[in-house]
Protein backbone atom coordinates (compact mmCIF):
# COMPACT_ATOMS: atom_id res chain seq x y z
CA UNK A 1 0.00 0.00 0.00
CA UNK A 2 1.31 3.58 -1.00
CA UNK A 3 -0.18 6.90 -0.12
CA UNK A 4 0.91 10.55 -0.46
CA UNK A 5 0.33 12.78 2.41
CA UNK A 6 1.07 16.60 2.36
CA UNK A 7 2.43 18.98 5.43
CA UNK A 8 4.01 22.07 5.87
CA UNK A 9 7.31 20.29 7.40
CA UNK A 10 8.73 16.65 7.23
CA UNK A 11 10.88 15.75 10.58
CA UNK A 12 13.07 12.83 10.11
CA UNK A 13 13.83 11.35 13.37
CA UNK A 14 12.20 12.43 17.35
CA UNK A 15 15.44 12.71 19.14
CA UNK A 16 15.65 15.82 20.83
CA UNK A 17 16.56 18.03 18.01
CA UNK A 18 13.70 16.79 15.81
CA UNK A 19 10.94 17.06 18.65
CA UNK A 20 11.97 20.32 19.49
CA UNK A 21 11.34 21.36 16.04
CA UNK A 22 8.29 19.54 15.45
CA UNK A 23 6.73 20.63 18.29
CA UNK A 24 7.59 24.56 18.08
CA UNK A 25 6.10 24.02 14.63
CA UNK A 26 3.47 22.21 15.11
CA UNK A 27 2.46 24.78 17.96
CA UNK A 28 2.29 28.14 15.61
CA UNK A 29 -0.13 26.01 13.13
CA UNK A 30 2.39 23.93 10.86
CA UNK A 31 1.18 20.79 9.15
CA UNK A 32 3.81 18.59 10.73
CA UNK A 33 5.06 15.35 10.29
CA UNK A 34 8.07 13.16 12.42
CA UNK A 35 9.13 10.23 11.30
CA UNK A 36 10.97 8.05 13.44
CA UNK A 37 12.50 4.53 13.02
CA UNK A 38 12.42 3.27 16.56
CA UNK A 39 9.35 2.43 18.68
CA UNK A 40 9.39 4.77 21.78
CA UNK A 41 10.37 3.89 24.74
CA UNK A 42 14.32 2.90 23.72
CA UNK A 43 17.35 3.61 25.09
CA UNK A 44 20.42 5.24 23.63
CA UNK A 45 23.83 5.81 23.82
CA UNK A 46 23.92 9.01 25.62
CA UNK A 47 24.79 10.17 29.42
CA UNK A 48 21.69 12.01 30.11
CA UNK A 49 22.78 14.83 31.71
CA UNK A 50 21.11 18.19 30.65
CA UNK A 51 22.36 21.18 31.51
CA UNK A 52 20.20 23.91 33.31
CA UNK A 53 20.67 26.76 30.60
CA UNK A 54 17.60 24.26 29.27
CA UNK A 55 15.20 24.56 31.48
CA UNK A 56 12.86 27.61 30.45
CA UNK A 57 13.56 25.82 26.43
CA UNK A 58 12.10 22.29 28.74
CA UNK A 59 9.19 24.84 30.03
CA UNK A 60 8.56 26.50 26.57
CA UNK A 61 8.11 22.87 24.74
CA UNK A 62 5.90 22.06 27.97
CA UNK A 63 7.66 19.39 29.33
CA UNK A 64 9.34 21.27 32.25
CA UNK A 65 6.89 19.82 34.70
CA UNK A 66 7.57 16.76 33.80
CA UNK A 67 11.28 16.79 33.63
CA UNK A 68 11.29 18.20 36.81
CA UNK A 69 9.42 15.09 38.54
CA UNK A 70 10.93 12.99 36.43
CA UNK A 71 14.90 13.64 36.76
CA UNK A 72 17.66 12.87 38.84
CA UNK A 73 19.34 14.83 41.36
CA UNK A 74 20.77 18.42 41.16
CA UNK A 75 24.02 18.09 39.57
CA UNK A 76 25.83 20.80 41.90
CA UNK A 77 29.50 19.28 41.49
CA UNK A 78 32.01 18.34 39.02
CA UNK A 79 34.12 15.65 38.99
CA UNK A 80 37.73 13.80 37.37
CA UNK A 81 38.16 10.37 38.03
CA UNK A 82 40.74 8.95 36.21
CA UNK A 83 43.93 5.79 37.59
CA UNK A 84 43.72 6.80 41.18
CA UNK A 85 43.09 10.23 41.06
CA UNK A 86 39.71 11.90 41.90
CA UNK A 87 38.95 15.19 42.11
CA UNK A 88 36.40 17.38 41.72
CA UNK A 89 35.00 21.15 42.02
CA UNK A 90 31.64 23.37 41.83
CA UNK A 91 29.42 22.95 39.04
CA UNK A 92 28.20 26.48 38.29
CA UNK A 93 25.09 27.63 38.02
CA UNK A 94 23.13 28.50 35.23
CA UNK A 95 20.47 31.24 34.72
CA UNK A 96 17.37 29.53 32.50
CA UNK A 97 14.80 31.60 32.18
CA UNK A 98 12.46 34.60 33.78
CA UNK A 99 12.41 35.96 36.44
CA UNK A 100 16.40 34.76 36.12
CA UNK A 101 16.56 31.58 38.28
CA UNK A 102 19.64 29.49 38.81
CA UNK A 103 19.53 26.41 38.54
CA UNK A 104 21.82 23.31 38.07
CA UNK A 105 21.62 20.47 35.39
CA UNK A 106 20.25 17.04 35.97
CA UNK A 107 20.05 14.18 34.08
CA UNK A 108 16.91 11.89 32.71
CA UNK A 109 17.01 8.89 30.62
CA UNK A 110 16.59 9.27 26.92
CA UNK A 111 13.70 6.42 27.31
CA UNK A 112 11.77 9.25 29.13
CA UNK A 113 13.14 12.27 27.87
CA UNK A 114 12.81 11.64 24.21
CA UNK A 115 9.16 10.13 25.20
CA UNK A 116 7.95 13.04 26.63
CA UNK A 117 9.02 15.27 23.59
CA UNK A 118 7.53 13.11 21.44
CA UNK A 119 4.26 12.98 23.47
CA UNK A 120 4.58 16.56 23.68
CA UNK A 121 4.29 17.16 20.03
CA UNK A 122 1.67 15.33 19.39
CA UNK A 123 -0.27 16.81 21.81
CA UNK A 124 0.72 20.40 19.44
CA UNK A 125 -0.97 18.48 16.40
CA UNK A 126 2.38 16.68 14.75
CA UNK A 127 1.77 13.40 12.82
CA UNK A 128 4.06 11.08 14.21
CA UNK A 129 4.98 7.96 11.87
CA UNK A 130 6.73 5.62 13.86
CA UNK A 131 8.62 3.09 13.63
CA UNK A 132 8.68 4.19 9.85
CA UNK A 133 12.20 4.93 8.50
CA UNK A 134 12.64 7.48 5.75
CA UNK A 135 14.85 6.17 3.23
CA UNK A 136 14.56 8.89 0.40
CA UNK A 137 14.52 12.21 -0.31
CA UNK A 138 13.08 13.91 -3.61
CA UNK A 139 12.31 16.89 -5.17
CA UNK A 140 8.93 17.60 -6.17
CA UNK A 141 8.37 21.26 -7.86
CA UNK A 142 9.30 23.75 -4.91
CA UNK A 143 8.49 20.35 -2.75
CA UNK A 144 10.63 17.60 -1.86
CA UNK A 145 9.22 14.02 -1.29
CA UNK A 146 10.03 11.82 1.78
CA UNK A 147 10.02 7.91 0.99
CA UNK A 148 8.85 6.47 4.53
CA UNK A 149 8.83 2.27 5.04
CA UNK A 150 7.27 0.69 7.88
CA UNK A 151 9.19 -1.34 10.04
CA UNK A 152 7.06 -3.45 12.28
CA UNK A 153 5.65 -6.41 11.51
CA UNK A 154 2.23 -5.17 10.71
CA UNK A 155 2.77 -2.98 8.58
CA UNK A 156 6.19 -4.34 7.33
CA UNK A 157 5.61 -4.10 3.37
CA UNK A 158 4.18 -0.55 3.95
CA UNK A 159 5.27 2.19 2.06
CA UNK A 160 4.12 6.16 1.96
CA UNK A 161 5.01 9.00 0.83
CA UNK A 162 5.21 12.75 2.58
CA UNK A 163 5.63 15.80 0.57
CA UNK A 164 6.31 19.10 2.23
CA UNK A 165 8.53 22.29 1.41
CA UNK A 166 10.14 22.30 4.27
CA UNK A 167 12.56 19.16 5.24
CA UNK A 168 14.54 18.78 8.28
CA UNK A 169 16.65 16.57 9.04
CA UNK A 170 16.74 15.39 12.55
CA UNK A 171 18.00 11.52 12.35
CA UNK A 172 21.80 12.50 14.13
CA UNK A 173 24.60 11.68 12.54
CA UNK A 174 25.73 7.87 13.91
CA UNK A 175 23.90 5.35 11.18
CA UNK A 176 24.39 5.72 7.78
CA UNK A 177 22.03 6.11 5.59
CA UNK A 178 20.82 7.20 1.97
CA UNK A 179 19.32 10.39 2.70
CA UNK A 180 21.45 13.13 1.18
CA UNK A 181 21.80 14.60 5.06
CA UNK A 182 23.52 11.67 6.14
CA UNK A 183 27.16 11.70 7.01
CA UNK A 184 28.76 9.48 4.96
CA UNK A 185 30.44 6.78 6.66
CA UNK A 186 34.05 5.69 7.06
CA UNK A 187 36.10 3.28 9.10
CA UNK A 188 39.30 4.64 10.69
CA UNK A 189 41.26 3.26 13.68
CA UNK A 190 40.77 6.54 15.58
CA UNK A 191 37.16 6.74 15.26
CA UNK A 192 35.64 6.57 18.56
CA UNK A 193 32.96 4.00 19.20
CA UNK A 194 30.34 4.60 21.99
CA UNK A 195 29.17 2.82 25.11
CA UNK A 196 26.47 3.51 27.86
CA UNK A 197 24.89 1.44 30.50
CA UNK A 198 22.65 1.93 33.27
CA UNK A 199 22.84 0.68 37.09
CA UNK A 200 21.43 0.66 39.97
CA UNK A 201 22.60 0.35 43.63
CA UNK A 202 25.48 2.48 43.01
CA UNK A 203 27.59 4.72 45.31
CA UNK A 204 28.09 7.74 43.63
CA UNK A 205 27.38 11.22 45.56
CA UNK A 206 24.13 12.16 44.42
CA UNK A 207 25.11 15.54 42.91
CA UNK A 208 28.26 14.69 41.35
CA UNK A 209 28.95 14.45 38.02
CA UNK A 210 32.58 13.02 36.83
CA UNK A 211 34.66 13.02 34.05
CA UNK A 212 36.23 9.88 32.93
CA UNK A 213 39.74 9.76 31.17
CA UNK A 214 41.46 6.29 30.45
CA UNK A 215 43.67 5.28 27.71
CA UNK A 216 42.01 5.53 24.49
CA UNK A 217 38.78 6.87 25.53
CA UNK A 218 36.77 9.23 27.70
CA UNK A 219 33.40 9.03 29.59
CA UNK A 220 31.49 10.45 32.31
CA UNK A 221 28.99 9.15 34.92
CA UNK A 222 25.96 10.72 36.65
CA UNK A 223 22.43 10.24 38.54
CA UNK A 224 19.76 9.84 36.72
CA UNK A 225 16.20 9.31 37.13
CA UNK A 226 14.50 6.51 39.48
CA UNK A 227 17.81 5.78 41.33
CA UNK A 228 19.31 4.61 38.31
CA UNK A 229 23.83 5.56 37.28
CA UNK A 230 24.30 6.54 34.01
CA UNK A 231 27.73 5.56 32.43
CA UNK A 232 28.94 6.37 29.30
CA UNK A 233 31.91 6.29 27.06
CA UNK A 234 33.87 7.24 23.64
CA UNK A 235 36.69 4.61 23.66
CA UNK A 236 39.16 4.24 20.35
CA UNK A 237 38.18 1.94 17.56
CA UNK A 238 41.82 0.18 17.91
CA UNK A 239 42.60 0.70 21.76
CA UNK A 240 38.79 -1.50 21.87
CA UNK A 241 40.00 -4.28 19.57
CA UNK A 242 43.12 -4.73 21.02
CA UNK A 243 41.20 -5.06 24.92
CA UNK A 244 38.88 -7.76 23.18
CA UNK A 245 42.19 -9.36 22.04
CA UNK A 246 43.73 -9.33 25.24
CA UNK A 247 40.74 -9.85 27.37
CA UNK A 248 39.90 -13.30 24.70
CA UNK A 249 37.10 -13.75 22.64
CA UNK A 250 37.07 -17.14 22.07
CA UNK A 251 34.06 -19.60 22.95
CA UNK A 252 35.26 -19.99 26.16
CA UNK A 253 35.81 -16.30 26.88
CA UNK A 254 31.96 -16.43 25.36
CA UNK A 255 30.41 -18.45 28.20
CA UNK A 256 31.96 -16.84 30.85
CA UNK A 257 29.92 -13.62 29.51
CA UNK A 258 33.95 -12.05 28.46
CA UNK A 259 34.61 -11.30 25.03
CA UNK A 260 31.97 -9.22 24.03
CA UNK A 261 32.63 -5.62 23.15
CA UNK A 262 30.63 -4.05 26.70
CA UNK A 263 32.46 -6.47 28.43
CA UNK A 264 35.38 -5.46 27.27
CA UNK A 265 34.98 -1.63 28.14
CA UNK A 266 33.62 -2.33 31.33
CA UNK A 267 36.76 -4.24 32.48
CA UNK A 268 38.90 -1.88 31.24
CA UNK A 269 37.08 1.26 32.64
CA UNK A 270 36.89 -0.71 35.89
CA UNK A 271 40.62 -1.13 35.57
CA UNK A 272 42.25 2.11 34.59
CA UNK A 273 39.44 5.02 36.90
CA UNK A 274 39.25 3.96 40.39
CA UNK A 275 36.79 6.01 41.10
CA UNK A 276 34.53 3.84 38.48
CA UNK A 277 34.91 0.32 40.58
CA UNK A 278 34.72 1.96 43.66
CA UNK A 279 31.29 3.81 42.48
CA UNK A 280 30.29 0.39 40.92
CA UNK A 281 31.60 -1.86 43.43
CA UNK A 282 28.44 -3.92 44.19
CA UNK A 283 25.88 -1.84 41.35
CA UNK A 284 23.69 -4.27 39.25
CA UNK A 285 23.49 -3.48 35.60
CA UNK A 286 20.28 -2.34 34.81
CA UNK A 287 19.34 -3.23 31.15
CA UNK A 288 22.35 -4.55 28.25
CA UNK A 289 25.45 -2.62 27.54
CA UNK A 290 24.14 -0.37 24.49
CA UNK A 291 26.82 0.85 21.48
CA UNK A 292 26.71 3.15 18.46
CA UNK A 293 28.76 4.55 16.65
CA UNK A 294 31.76 5.78 15.36
CA UNK A 295 30.65 9.07 16.40
CA UNK A 296 30.98 12.26 14.15
CA UNK A 297 32.01 15.47 16.09
CA UNK A 298 32.40 18.36 13.50
CA UNK A 299 30.27 21.64 12.11
CA UNK A 300 28.13 20.87 9.23
CA UNK A 301 25.70 22.77 6.58
CA UNK A 302 23.17 23.59 7.87
CA UNK A 303 21.10 23.83 5.08
CA UNK A 304 21.80 22.45 2.05
CA UNK A 305 20.08 20.88 -0.97
CA UNK A 306 17.24 23.02 0.32
CA UNK A 307 16.90 20.85 3.46
CA UNK A 308 17.99 21.77 7.04
CA UNK A 309 19.95 20.03 9.74
CA UNK A 310 19.43 20.28 13.38
CA UNK A 311 21.08 18.50 15.97
CA UNK A 312 23.82 15.72 15.62
CA UNK A 313 22.81 16.21 11.97
CA UNK A 314 24.12 20.30 11.58
CA UNK A 315 27.01 19.27 14.14
CA UNK A 316 27.90 17.59 17.36
CA UNK A 317 30.53 18.23 19.86
CA UNK A 318 32.84 15.53 21.54
CA UNK A 319 30.51 14.01 24.28
CA UNK A 320 33.28 14.93 26.66
CA UNK A 321 31.15 18.19 27.56
CA UNK A 322 27.96 16.50 27.57
CA UNK A 323 26.42 19.29 25.75
CA UNK A 324 24.53 17.43 22.61
CA UNK A 325 21.10 16.92 24.15
CA UNK A 326 21.27 21.08 24.69
CA UNK A 327 22.42 21.86 21.39
CA UNK A 328 19.79 19.69 19.83
CA UNK A 329 17.05 20.81 21.70
CA UNK A 330 18.29 24.28 21.29
CA UNK A 331 18.95 23.90 17.47
CA UNK A 332 15.73 22.56 16.62
CA UNK A 333 14.05 25.51 18.32
CA UNK A 334 16.00 27.96 16.49
CA UNK A 335 15.00 26.72 13.37
CA UNK A 336 11.51 26.41 14.25
CA UNK A 337 11.35 30.40 15.18
CA UNK A 338 13.44 31.07 11.85
CA UNK A 339 11.05 28.97 9.70
CA UNK A 340 7.63 30.63 11.14
CA UNK A 341 9.49 34.22 10.72
CA UNK A 342 10.43 33.44 7.47
CA UNK A 343 8.03 34.18 4.17
CA UNK A 344 6.41 31.12 2.30
CA UNK A 345 8.08 29.45 -0.91
CA UNK A 346 12.06 28.84 -1.44
CA UNK A 347 13.28 32.20 -1.19
CA UNK A 348 11.84 32.72 2.55
CA UNK A 349 13.57 29.05 3.33
CA UNK A 350 16.75 30.24 1.94
CA UNK A 351 16.81 33.17 4.17
CA UNK A 352 15.41 31.35 6.97
CA UNK A 353 18.51 28.94 6.30
CA UNK A 354 21.15 31.65 6.18
CA UNK A 355 19.84 33.49 9.72
CA UNK A 356 19.43 30.25 11.59
CA UNK A 357 22.98 28.65 10.27
CA UNK A 358 24.91 32.01 11.39
CA UNK A 359 22.72 31.77 15.04
CA UNK A 360 23.79 28.30 15.38
CA UNK A 361 27.33 29.01 14.63
CA UNK A 362 27.33 31.87 17.08
CA UNK A 363 25.98 29.41 20.02
CA UNK A 364 27.56 26.45 19.30
CA UNK A 365 30.80 26.94 17.46
CA UNK A 366 32.82 27.58 20.72
CA UNK A 367 31.67 24.66 22.69
CA UNK A 368 32.48 22.68 19.57
CA UNK A 369 35.73 24.08 19.36
CA UNK A 370 36.44 23.49 23.13
CA UNK A 371 35.51 20.12 23.22
CA UNK A 372 37.41 19.04 20.34
CA UNK A 373 40.87 20.46 22.33
CA UNK A 374 39.67 18.62 25.40
CA UNK A 375 39.14 15.33 23.46
CA UNK A 376 42.68 15.75 21.98
CA UNK A 377 43.87 16.15 25.06
CA UNK A 378 42.03 13.26 26.61
CA UNK A 379 43.24 11.27 23.74
CA UNK A 380 46.70 11.77 23.37
CA UNK A 381 48.95 8.76 24.83
CA UNK A 382 49.50 10.66 28.09
CA UNK A 383 46.30 12.52 28.24
CA UNK A 384 45.17 10.95 31.41
CA UNK A 385 47.84 11.49 33.34
CA UNK A 386 48.69 14.95 32.09
CA UNK A 387 45.01 16.11 32.94
CA UNK A 388 45.03 14.32 35.99
CA UNK A 389 47.85 16.42 37.23
CA UNK A 390 46.68 19.11 35.48
CA UNK A 391 43.41 19.44 37.89
CA UNK A 392 44.99 17.72 40.87
CA UNK A 393 46.68 21.41 41.10
CA UNK A 394 43.99 23.38 39.59
CA UNK A 395 40.35 21.61 39.93
CA UNK A 396 38.76 25.29 39.48
CA UNK A 397 40.09 24.24 35.50
CA UNK A 398 36.58 22.00 36.03
CA UNK A 399 34.26 24.80 36.81
CA UNK A 400 35.99 26.93 33.92
CA UNK A 401 35.47 24.13 31.89
CA UNK A 402 32.05 23.99 32.49
CA UNK A 403 31.50 27.47 31.67
CA UNK A 404 33.56 27.04 28.61
CA UNK A 405 31.36 24.28 27.56
CA UNK A 406 28.04 26.20 27.23
CA UNK A 407 26.62 25.00 30.00
CA UNK A 408 25.52 28.36 31.77
CA UNK A 409 25.25 29.90 28.18
CA UNK A 410 21.56 31.12 27.80
CA UNK A 411 19.49 30.76 24.66
CA UNK A 412 19.07 33.91 22.83
CA UNK A 413 15.72 35.24 22.25
CA UNK A 414 14.02 32.57 24.74
CA UNK A 415 12.77 35.28 27.58
C1 LIG B 1 28.90 8.30 24.93
C2 LIG B 1 28.03 9.51 24.75
C3 LIG B 1 27.59 10.22 25.87
C4 LIG B 1 26.81 11.36 25.71
N1 LIG B 1 26.39 12.02 26.83
C5 LIG B 1 25.67 13.15 26.69
C6 LIG B 1 25.19 13.85 27.85
O1 LIG B 1 25.36 13.44 29.00
N2 LIG B 1 24.50 15.01 27.65
C7 LIG B 1 24.28 15.51 26.41
O2 LIG B 1 23.70 16.59 26.30
N3 LIG B 1 24.66 14.84 25.30
C8 LIG B 1 25.34 13.68 25.41
N4 LIG B 1 25.70 12.97 24.29
C9 LIG B 1 25.31 13.48 22.96
C10 LIG B 1 23.84 13.24 22.66
O3 LIG B 1 23.50 11.89 22.86
C11 LIG B 1 23.51 13.63 21.20
O4 LIG B 1 24.15 14.82 20.88
C12 LIG B 1 22.00 13.77 21.00
O5 LIG B 1 21.37 12.53 21.15
C13 LIG B 1 21.69 14.34 19.61
O6 LIG B 1 20.30 14.45 19.48
P1 LIG B 1 19.61 14.43 18.03
O7 LIG B 1 18.17 14.67 18.27
O8 LIG B 1 20.35 15.29 17.10
O9 LIG B 1 19.86 12.94 17.49
P2 LIG B 1 19.50 11.55 18.13
O10 LIG B 1 19.26 11.65 19.58
O11 LIG B 1 20.56 10.63 17.63
O12 LIG B 1 18.11 11.18 17.48
C14 LIG B 1 18.00 10.85 16.13
C15 LIG B 1 16.72 10.04 15.94
O13 LIG B 1 16.54 9.83 14.53
C16 LIG B 1 16.11 8.50 14.32
N5 LIG B 1 16.50 8.17 12.94
C17 LIG B 1 17.75 8.01 12.45
N6 LIG B 1 17.70 7.75 11.13
C18 LIG B 1 16.38 7.74 10.79
C19 LIG B 1 15.69 7.55 9.56
N7 LIG B 1 16.33 7.30 8.41
N8 LIG B 1 14.34 7.61 9.56
C20 LIG B 1 13.66 7.85 10.73
N9 LIG B 1 14.27 8.05 11.93
C21 LIG B 1 15.62 8.01 11.93
C22 LIG B 1 16.84 7.69 15.38
O14 LIG B 1 16.16 6.48 15.66
C23 LIG B 1 16.81 8.66 16.59
O15 LIG B 1 15.69 8.45 17.42
C24 LIG B 1 26.47 11.80 24.42
C25 LIG B 1 26.89 11.08 23.30
C26 LIG B 1 27.66 9.93 23.46
C27 LIG B 1 28.11 9.17 22.25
Amino acid sequence: MTRLSTYDAVVIGAGPAGSSAALTLARRGWAVAIVEKSAFPRRKVCGEYVSASNIGLLDRLGIGDAWRANAGPEIRRIGFFSGETCVEAPMPAAKYGPPANDGFGRALGRDLLDTLLLQAARSEGAEIFQPWRAVAIERDGDMHRVHIQARDDKSADATTTLRAPAIIAAHGSWEPGALPSQVEKTSRPSDLLGFKAHFTSAALAPDLMPLLVFPGGYGGMVSTDHGRLSISCCIRRDMLARLRRSHGSGPEARQEGHGSAADAVFRHLTASCRGVSDALDGACLDGPWLAAGPIRPGIRICYERDIFRVGNAAGESHPIIAEGISMALQSGWLLAEELVRASSGRAGREVAGRRYQAAWRDLFSTRVHAAAVLARMALGPAGPALMAAAVRHFPQALTLGAHMSGKTRPIPGLV
